[in-house]
C-alpha cells in the first residue's frame, strides 16, 4: 500500500526526499504542488524532473478519502461522511461564517471519552487518524470550495474522536495546515477542543504555536461532571482548573469553555451560580451550545427560556458568553451524528448477511 504524501510539515518533507536520495529543495516543491497548486497526483507536478516523480509514485500517492455522502443545509453547511482506505468512516463539515470557511475535522474512528450525551462516544474508539487522513479532511473541503473559487480559512478539530488521545497526530497535522508555503491556515485560524486530558493540556502549554484551545466543560460541579463525562474520573475539575490558569498565565492564549446545556442536569440557576464561581481566574469566555438530541440518550434540549435565563446570569456578572449558532440543524451536523447512523445500517446489514449465509 503506498503512503500519503499528505500530512508532513515542510521539514518533513524535506526528510522524506532525503530519504529517496532526491534534492532537498525537491521537499518545498511537493508542499507548494500538494497545498498551492492543489494537485491531486504526483505526475501533475511538472517542475520534478520524471526521476523524481518515479521514484515519488513509488512509495507515495496524493490520498483522497472516498466521499461516501454529502449532505448540503439550507445554511450552506455541508456535511461530509468520508471513508478511509480502511473502511472506516469520519465525518468533516463545513461551516460558513461570515469571517471564512471553517472545517470541522475528526480525529480519531469513534471516541473512547464515552460522554453520555455525545454520538461520537457511543462508538468505541477504533483508532487515531493519521496526521494525512486529518489533511486530507480539509483538502476534500478545499477541492468543494475550489468550485467556488473559496478558500479555507479556519479549521476546529472539533469532529468525532478526542484530540488529546491522538496528540502527536494532531499536532503534527496543526504544524502541517500551519506552513507559510502550504495551506498557510493562520495559528489563531485554528481551535482544538478537548474534554480536558490534563498532561496533554500542560503539553499544549510548551508548544511553540499559539492556537486556540476549547474545553468540553459541560457542568459546574464534579458532582454533575462525574455523571456526564468520564474523563472527570480521571482529571477532576480542581485539576482541571488548577492546570487551565496556568495555561491562561503562561500563555495569555484565549480559552473557550464549551456548556452543553441539558434540561434540568446542568441548566438551573444555581448551575449557573456555581459555574460562575468555578470561572473565576481563567481568561476565559464560554460558549453555550444547545443540545442536540441523539436517539440512543434519554437527555433533552434545555427550553428556549432556560437557555437565555442561563446567558442573563452569566451575562450579568460579566461572563463573557455566546449561544452557539447551530450549523446544519436540518443535517444531523452534530457531532458524530450521521456517522453514528450509517454505522449502524452498515452493522445490520452484516448481521442480516451472516443470518442468511
Ligand atoms: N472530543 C473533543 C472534541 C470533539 S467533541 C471534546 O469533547 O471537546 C466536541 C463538541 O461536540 C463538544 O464539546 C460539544 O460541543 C459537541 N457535541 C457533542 N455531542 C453533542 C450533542 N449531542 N449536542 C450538541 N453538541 C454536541
Ligand atoms: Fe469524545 Fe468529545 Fe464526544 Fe466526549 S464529547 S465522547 S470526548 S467526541
Amino acid at each position: 500500500m503506498k503512503q500519503s504524501l499528505y500530512g508532513y510539515t515542510l521539514v518533513q518533507l524535506q526528510d522524506l526526499v532525503c530519504n529517496l536520495n532526491l534534492k532537498k529543495y525537491n521537499g518545498e516543491q511537493i508542499l507548494r504542488w500538494l497545498y498551492q497548486s492543489q494537485v491531486k497526483s504526483i505526475d501533475e507536478m511538472t517542475n520534478l524532473s520524471l526521476n523524481v516523480r518515479e521514484s515519488l509514485n513509488e512509495k507515495y500517492e496524493v490520498y483522497l478519502p472516498k466521499i461516501v455522502k454529502k449532505q448540503v443545509s439550507d445554511d450552506g453547511t455541508i456535511k461530509f461522511l468520508l471513508e478511509l482506505e480502511d473502511k472506516n468512516l469520519v465525518e468533516t463539515v463545513l461551516m460558513r461564517y461570515s469571517y471564512g470557511n471553517a472545517v470541522c475535522v475528526s480525529s480519531q474512528v469513534g471516541c473512547n471519552m464515552g460522554c453520555s450525551f455525545c454520538a461520537s462516544g457511543l462508538l468505541k474508539k477504533v483508532r487515531d487518524l493519521t496526521a494525512a487522513e486529518m489533511v486530507s479532511q480539509v483538502m476534500t473541503v478545499q477541492f468543494e470550495l475550489n468550485k467556488s473559487s473559496e478558500r479555507v480559512s479556519h479549521v476546529v478539530i472539533m469532529g468525532i474522536g478526542e484530540p488529546f488521545d491522538n496528540y502527536n497526530n494532531v499536532m503534527n497535522f496543526i504544524y502541517c495546515i500551519n506552513e507559510a508555503k502550504g495551506l498557510a491556515i493562520g495559528a489563531r485560524h485554528i481551535s482544538v477542543s478537548t474534554s480536558g486530558i490534563v498532561p496533554k493540556i500542560k503539553e499544549l502549554m510548551n508548544e511553540k504555536i499559539q492556537i486556540n484551545l476549547a474545553v468540553s466543560l459541560h457542568a459546574p460541579s464534579n458532582e454533575i461532571r462525574d455523571k456526564i463525562m468520564k474523563v472527570n474520573h480521571a482529571y477532576n475539575m480542581d485539576e482541571l482548573k488548577k492546570v487551565l490558569v496556568e495555561y491562561c498565565n503562561k500563555t495569555n492564549r484565549r480559552l473557550t469553555f464549551e456548556y452543553i446545556l441539558l434540561k434540568d442536569i446542568n441548566d438551573r440557576e444555581e448551575d449557573a451560580l456555581k459555574l460562575i464561581n468555578w470561572l473565576e481566574g481563567t481568561c476565559s469566555y464560554v460558549n453555550l451550545i444547545p443540545y442536540n438530541a441523539v436517539s440512543e440518550s434519554d437527555y433533552q434540549r434545555s427550553s428556549e427560556k432556560s437557555i437565555n435565563n442561563f446567558y442573563n446570569i452569566l451575562k450579568k456578572n460579566k461572563i463573557n458568553v455566546t449561544i452557539r449558532r447551530e450549523f446544519g440543524k436540518d443535517i444531523e451536523a452534530a457531532c458524530g451524528q450521521l456517522r453514528a447512523k450509517s454505522e449502524a445500517q452498515r452493522k445490520w446489514k452484516y448481521v442480516q448477511k451472516v443470518i442468511k449465509d
